[in-house]
């Protein structure tokens, strides 16, 4: 670990599942390490592959623990969506959504129209209510209709109450297998939403440190974006996976509370 580094950083890049808590149960207690945070100065800006909610719904979420947060800090794979497809469709696309309601909602509240036909992009994410008309639709928008395929994230699983569960890569590789067309991805390890994070917050490279409890989406997107990372072992990985994956992130915490203690006290 390199002290002097870790020192500069000013704003945590926050992933969501497996860090402040596993499906409706809470990690730790979170006004508690939120209260810590806000003490130590440092910044909180929330970057998660998981686009079935809108940043509205999350604040509310992280409200029923006690944490009150805006809209305007959350950086979710589907809100860099809505900035990469305005970057590369700056007429406005209309879009096939193989996705959750929220994340319609998301877009159509962004301006974008979403559509079940003649769509210029199929936007792939995690739909609990898949089938296979979807993916038919999918397919012909993309074979038959020339749609650009865009995909939230590739997670293989999630962490629900009940256990890991699949994940929106499940969907985006239904469509990838039907059309053979490899997807533009939006999530982590991509650096899409915490590029267009630290934009929105005048940070550079070296204040923001992205925290995850999975490495190959949120410590990779921190090395393949440059900034120092931290893993919480609250989720996925555990020491043992930890022990088999090179580089190491820059700290390795029990969990977000002692993450944040370590931070405090370099
Ligand atoms: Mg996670």
């Amino acid at each position: 670990m390199n002290i002097s580094a870790l020192k500069k950083v000013k704003a945590l890049f926050l992933d969501m599942d497996g860090v402040l808590w596993t499906d409706k149960k809470e990690i730790g207690n979170l006004q508690e390490v939120f209260e810590a945070i806000k003490s130590s100065g440092l910044k909180v800006l929330f970057g998660s592959n998981n686009a079935t909610r809108t940043p509205e719904e999350y604040c509310e979420k992280l409200a029923s623990f006690g944490v009150h947060v805006s809209p305007e800090q959350f950086f979710t794979s589907g809100i860099a969506t809505i900035y990469q497809l305005r970057k590369d469709f700056p007429q406005g696309p209309k879009v096939y959504v193989f996705g959750s309601p929220s994340l319609k909602k998301l877009l159509r509240d962004n301006g974008f129209e979403v559509t079940e036909e003649n769509a210029d992009v199929v936007l792939a994410s995690l739909d609990r209510e898949i089938n296979y008309e979807k993916i038919s639709r999918a397919m012909i928008e993309i074979c038959e209709h020339g749609a650009k395929f865009y995909a939230t994230n590739t997670d293989s699983t999630f962490v629900t109450e009940n256990g890991w569960r699949p994940g929106g890569g499940v969907m985006v590789n239904c469509v990838e297998t039907c059309t053979g067309v490899k997807p533009f991805v939006i999530g982590k390890p991509n650096t899409v939403m915490i590029k267009m994070a630290c934009e929105a917050n005048g940070l550079s490279k070296d204040e923001i440190m992205a925290v995850g409890d999975r490495y190959e989406t949120d410590i990779m997107g921190g090395l393949n974006f440059g900034c120092p990372t931290g893993l919480v072992l609250s989720g996925y990985e555990t020491a043992e996976t930890l022990s088999k994956l090179d580089p190491k992130p820059d700290l390795v915490c029990k969990d977000l509370a002692e993450l944040v203690n370590t931070l405090q006290n370099l």
